[in-house]
């Protein structure tokens, strides 16, 4: 596979590659593969580790000093840009929906230790677009007061952001060819939409390299509402447009989107049924840790998937385990298990 990326700014920070996990055999026969990227390391690991390699790469090359980023209040992204800002020697400013709890837990307890400093904003979660105008406010203060801040807007969903995952797809595709499996398709949860875009980029990198490449399906797990959710085909564009040498005939149109939105629920961030279902099957399946936010949600499209017959009898199926475990361990909603 040519190697696209050496050009590019690049702060090493995640543990890669993740490993490529075999499970169980599902409904209807096909064969469950996971992709471990809640195991890249970085600050308790998940997708945003493969993001922020670029994004902090990116910040180190224009001369940042501190870094600042926004998100829910139990935000999987505000904590690995916190833990990377530790690694780094990078303020990090954090804007948080919600108002400062009492007593911090899951994420924002990690972010804290961490030595983020967490400005809540009162917002509703997943409210984006006002969460965003807050994260604007706060930079240009930060620009005010000298320290050069790096900002990163919702859930790292850049074109830097999403070439980690665009090189996620070519490690997953090179891992493919060592366990000797081709899959028909790719799962994984959906969000801010940056994970979806590097992965159509590099999927669109491998088409054009004459492969023969697994279909990608997003699983929704919030509503795409205001500014914050960019379009999928622009960002992998703008994606393959920076990865430049060894693109040549790449792109990414909108008949390469998939996303399914059943699985959401209520809302974001609102446990789901078949999400704690999925939450339980995995934990007892494979030892996997899901959250009812993202990866119980996007697993449980799998699951149903694969009970509604979309998947042939013995294909190999891949769910990339985008991470989200910390959110376990902050309270919300009905308890997902009982002490009984
Ligand atoms: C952020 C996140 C996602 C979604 O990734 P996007 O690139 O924002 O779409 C999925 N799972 C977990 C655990 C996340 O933290």
């Amino acid at each position: 596979m040519v190697i696209v990326f050496d050009h590019l700014e690049r702060a090493i920070l995640a543990t890669l590659p993740t490993a490529l996990e075999q499970g169980p055999v599902l409904d209807g026969g096909a064969r469950l593969w996971v992709k471990r990227d809640d195991l890249t390391g970085l600050g308790g690991g998940g997708n945003k580790a493969r993001k922020l390699e670029f994004l902090c790469g990116d910040a180190l090359a224009k001369g940042a000093r501190s870094l600042v980023t926004v998100g829910a209040g139990q935000s999987n992204h505000c904590r690995m840009t916190a833990a990377a800002g530790a690694k780094l020697g990078l303020e990090v400013h954090l804007v948080l929906a919600g108002d400062r709890p009492a007593e911090l837990t899951g994420n924002q307890l990690l972010s804290k230790l961490f030595g983020a400093q967490l400005h809540f904003t009162g917002a509703e979660e997943s409210h984006w677009g006002e969460l965003e105008i807050a994260r604007e406010e706060l930079t240009s203060q930060l620009i005010a007061d000298g320290l050069a801040p790096y900002a990163i807007p919702i859930g790292g969903s850049t074109a830097v952001g999403a070439l980690g995952y665009a090189a996620a797809f070519l490690e997953l595709l090179d891992q493919c060819d060592e366990s000797g499996i081709a899959p028909s398709t790719i799962v994984f949860t959906s969000s801010s939409g940056g994970t979806h875009a590097g992965l159509l980029a590099g999927r669109a990198v491998a088409v054009a390299q004459g492969r023969a490449v697994p279909g990608v399906v997003a699983i929704g797990v919030a509503k795409g509402v205001n500014i914050g959710f960019p379009d999928i085909a622009t960002l992998a564009n703008e994606t393959l447009a920076l990865m430049g040498q060894g693109t040549k005939g790449a792109s990414v149109s909108e008949r390469d989107i998939e996303v399914d939105v059943a699985w959401i629920g209520d809302d974001y961030a609102i446990p789901t049924e078949a999400g704690d279902g999925a939450i339980h099957w995995a934990a007892e399946h494979g030892g996997w840790m899901l959250d009812r936010t993202y990866s119980g949600k996007g697993f449980s499209g799998l699951l149903g998937m694969a009970a509604a017959g979309r998947f042939a009898s013995e294909a190999d199926v891949v769910f990339i385990h985008t991470g989200g475990w910390p959110a376990l361990f902050a309270p919300g909603g009905a308890p997902l298990l009982s002490g009984q």
